[in-house]
């Protein structure tokens, strides 16, 4: 039987227990929040792409017009 490792805490699990997971390609729901957090913290932010933070949506803030 093929095993995964799950990418956040680097445990190994059967395969066919988590490809019909919703929590795929993490081990549980706790991996998978773990990820996301990362995402947020821009751990996951590659070379070369902070060009696009030039468009920050702060830029709404100036925009009190009321
Ligand atoms: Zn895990």
């Amino acid at each position: 039987m093929p095993f995964h490792t799950c990418p956040i805490c680097r445990k190994r699990f059967p395969y066919k227990k988590i490809e019909n997971s919703p929590d795929f390609p993490f081990c549980s729901r706790r991996c998978k929040l773990v990820d996301l957090g990362r995402w947020l913290e821009g751990e996951y932010v590659l070379p070369g792409s902070e060009e696009e933070d030039s468009e920050k949506p702060d830029a709404d803030k100036d925009k009190e017009e009321e």
